[in-house]
């Protein structure tokens, strides 16, 4: 059965919730799914979420983009509800916002997972030497870490492996232009990499203008099998253990 690695149902992104909580609730190809939280209240919502839907899974964590009025100390509180699984997304973003303050919630946020013996799930758009380089510098998570729609770099890519943390793919790897992406998919070991479908955003093709939905990984996976030229079955199971491995408390 498949697992939906990353996506979010929460109030930043959905109004009527509902809807899209039933659909996941009544699909049986979906085993279950991990609502990915982007500041205080939407990682809330996502516990809560959990508590009555039990395919629901939930990571908690302050977004780069939502830092601001974001005290990490009420995190502690949100990370030892029993069914959060990882400290996310966090990270770096040059879009905007304060490049320091974004440094040091990273800095602080994998200092909590440690502490927590959690995985962390890292958002990184164009800045995946400076995460590496904090890793290095300051502090580099333990207990596993995933980056999310890994922007494609084979350089990166041979850190991430070498330290033994995996790589996501989403919706993009179905778009035309994903050449550089196919590269990297084609260089990852097997046991290193996992699907997300970062729903409601980057629906895959050929679902392109549609609010994206966590059915939809099943183009991904059918798009990653014809790549591995392998079965739709084997990319499904091989991205479930490793969903599993990576995210341990899925199956306690
Ligand atoms: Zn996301």
């Amino acid at each position: 059965m498949i697992i939906d690695s990353h996506m979010h149902i929460n109030s930043i992104v959905l109004d009527d919730k509902t809807k899209y909580i039933n659909a996941i609730n009544k699909n049986f190809a979906i085993e279950s799914v991990i609502n990915v939280g982007l500041n205080y209240a939407s990682s809330k919502e996502s516990i809560d979420i959990s508590k009555s839907n039990f395919k629901f899974f939930s990571s908690v964590g302050i977004h780069p983009l939502y830092i601001e009025n974001q005290d990490l100390k009420n995190l502690y509180d949100l990370a030892i509800s029993p069914k959060v699984v990882a400290i996310g997304e966090i990270g770096l973003d040059n879009i905007k916002g304060n490049f320091e303050e974004q440094k040091r919630y990273l800095i602080e946020q994998i200092t909590i997972a440690n502490i927590l013996h959690l995985p962390v799930i890292i958002h990184s758009n164009n800045c995946n030497r400076l995460v590496i380089d904090i890793f290095e510098r300051f502090v580099k998570p333990k207990y596993g870490c995933v980056f999310h729609c890994f922007q494609p770099d084979l350089e990166d890519l041979k850190y991430l492996v070498y330290n033994g943390f995996y790589i996501s793919f989403a919706g993009r790897i179905t778009y035309n232009n994903a050449k550089k992406s196919i590269e990297v998919l084609n260089a990852v070991p097997n046991n290193l990499f996992l699907v997300e479908t970062d729903s409601p955003y980057i629906s895959p093709e050929p679902l392109r203008k549609e609010i994206n939905e966590s059915s939809n990984i099943k183009y991904i996976i059918k798009k990653i099998a014809e790549i591995k030229r392998c079965s739709y079955e084997e990319i499904e199971r091989i991205t479930s253990e490793n969903t599993k491995k990576m995210f341990r408390r899925l199956t306690l």
